[in-house]
């Protein structure tokens, strides 16, 4: 039997995702049947266990720049491109900044 010992980045990430959906998958059943005291909700829950620690990249914040802490990818944050038309935000996140400021702290 000849087996390729060549496994592709994206082959890796389709498996992560594979095993990360059926966690949560897992994880969304215990929670909807077998956890009585709901006092968290179902994200919070999640992410208690998935262990989906929050990053956040570019460090130096542009005092130039929207203050409003954007998602880069999952569970990954940045500051935001746009420059201030709005005080300390720009015209989108003046109106809203659904992950709050970049400097705000993320526990
Ligand atoms: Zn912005």
């Amino acid at each position: 039997m000849d087996i390729n010992s060549y496994i592709s980045i994206h082959t890796l990430n389709k498996l992560d995702n594979n095993l990360l959906d059926y966690k949560k998958n897992i994880l969304k059943h215990f929670y909807n049947n077998f956890l009585k005291d709901k006092t968290i909700d179902y994200q919070n829950f999640e992410n208690k266990y998935l262990e989906n620690n929050p990053t956040i990249i570019e460090r130096s914040i542009n005092d130039k720049k929207c203050m409003a802490r954007v998602q880069y990818k999952t569970n990954t944050y940045k500051q935001c491109d746009n420059y201030k038309k709005n005080g300390d935000y720009c015209n989108i996140h003046f109106k809203n900044s659904n992950y709050g400021n970049i400097n705000d702290l993320i526990n």
